[in-house]
């Protein structure tokens, strides 16, 4: 039996994981479930499944989850401590899917317990990529990446050697306004940034998705992951979602990874890394398909990737600062303060501000430093948009 840990097992990802588990739940001893404000979600997933304990981060919400799972034997549990307490459990294999930063901390402390751990939090690379990846090498952990680009380069890289490597192309649909005149952008509406053409992904990536953060999030994670130069990373619009990643070495050769887009393939890859198993997942028929097409990003289109080129370049904890700013200006997005091209006016602002103050910027990569230039920047956005608004 492995035992197995889902921290955001309400969101898709972990829907998606769950799912796959529920299908050969004998092979599985589930320990920790964690949720949000979705707490009958996380209560009828931790009885199916007999969880040891199933944690809201939100303590207001125990007094229900505590109800929805009276005469089980699934513990309930709250907040930020008993999250990490949770992360702390014994588990073989644990799914790093909460959004946001709020998932560095949980993730660290599975890889301090030698667990194998399933990223598909990607902001904790971008905040602390070294401090992940370090944690991980000091306990014997393993990162396995969840992301489907960085799953797919993953795979094209099995038997190969990193240093051959010449090039890593991640694919990006382009999102919801890929062929919207820009004049258009700045006036879209919260529900027509949150439907996305290809994948069915929670609220924030979808809109991350439409403005290219999620695609300036992932080059800085490939980065850190794979430990390739910035110049090495390339974005390549492919309106399909089929081609998830390209590798390109030194002897001129491209491995690429094709699939259909759906989630469980990547989550499912790391699941049962190393070997590969049967995964209910459309095959892909090219001929049906019959054209695959790709094009260079659009620059102006696109500054979010033009910021992240820069955090690569400042390096230091310039990634929490970028990721807290777009977090917080995607909250006032969201909240409708604030227009769709805002989101990367502000976010520039506020690394502009940070990145001034190398005493903040070149600070140690702890998680305290992370976490304290983290609020940081969340504030200066806050003041940003203030600002903005009068
Ligand atoms: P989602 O919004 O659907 O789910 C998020 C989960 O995190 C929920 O369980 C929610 O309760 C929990 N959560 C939210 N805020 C929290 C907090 N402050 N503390 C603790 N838990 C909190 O998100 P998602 O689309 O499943 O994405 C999860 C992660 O996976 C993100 O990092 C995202 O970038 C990444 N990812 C998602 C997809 C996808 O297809 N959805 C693909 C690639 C990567
Ligand atoms: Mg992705």
């Amino acid at each position: 039996m492995r035992r197995v840990s889902i921290f955001g097992a309400t969101g898709s990802i972990g829907q998606n994981t769950i799912d796959l588990i529920r299908r050969d739940a004998a092979r599985y001893d589930v320990v920790a479930l964690s949720g949000g404000h979705n707490v009958a979600q996380l209560a009828r997933d931790a009885r199916e499944l007999r969880a040891e304990v199933a944690i809201t981060a939100y303590e207001a919400r125990l007094p229900e989850l505590r109800a929805a799972l009276a005469g089980s034997d699934v513990e309930a549990a709250a907040g930020t401590q008993a999250l990490l307490e949770a992360a702390s459990r014994p588990a073989d294999w644990i799914m790093s899917a909460i959004v946001g930063a709020a998932g560095l901390a949980p993730g660290l402390r599975a890889l301090e317990q030698g667990s194998t751990l399933a990223l598909a939090n990607k902001e904790s690379l971008v905040c602390a990529g070294r401090l992940l990846m370090q944690t991980a090498k000091a306990h014997g952990a393993r990162i396995l990446p969840v992301d489907s680009e960085h799953s797919a380069v993953f795979q094209a890289l099995v038997g190969e050697r990193i240093s051959e490597v010449e090039r890593i192309i991640i694919t990006a649909s382009g999102g919801a306004f890929r062929d919207w005149p820009m004049e258009r952008l700045q006036t879209a509406t919260l529900a027509e940034a949150s439907s996305h053409p290809n994948w069915d992904m929670g609220q924030r990536i979808t809109i991350d998705s439409a403005s290219m953060f999620n695609k300036a999030l992932e080059v800085i994670e490939t980065h850190e992951f794979f430990r390739v130069a910035p110049e090495q990373i390339e974005v390549l619009v492919h309106p399909q979602s089929l081609v998830h990643a390209l590798v390109g070495f030194r002897d001129g050769a491209l491995m690429s990874h094709l699939g259909a887009p759906d989630m469980r393939h990547a989550i499912g890859y790391a699941l049962h890394w190393p070997d590969r198993r049967h995964l209910p997942v459309a095959r892909l028929d090219l001929a049906t398909v019959g054209q695959l097409e790709f094009r260079a990003p659009d620059s102006a289109r696109y500054p979010a990737l033009r910021l992240a080129q820069e955090v690569m370049a400042r390096g230091g904890l310039s990634g929490a600062v970028f990721n807290a700013a777009k977090e917080r200006a995607l909250d006032h997005f969201i909240a409708g303060r604030i227009g769709f091209l805002d989101m990367a006016t502000i976010t520039e602002q506020v690394l502009a501000s940070l990145e001034a103050q190398p005493d903040l910027i070149d600070a140690a990569m702890t998680l305290e430093n992370v976490t304290r230039i983290d609020d940081l920047a969340r504030q200066a956005a806050d003041q940003a948009v203030l600002k903005k608004t009068g």
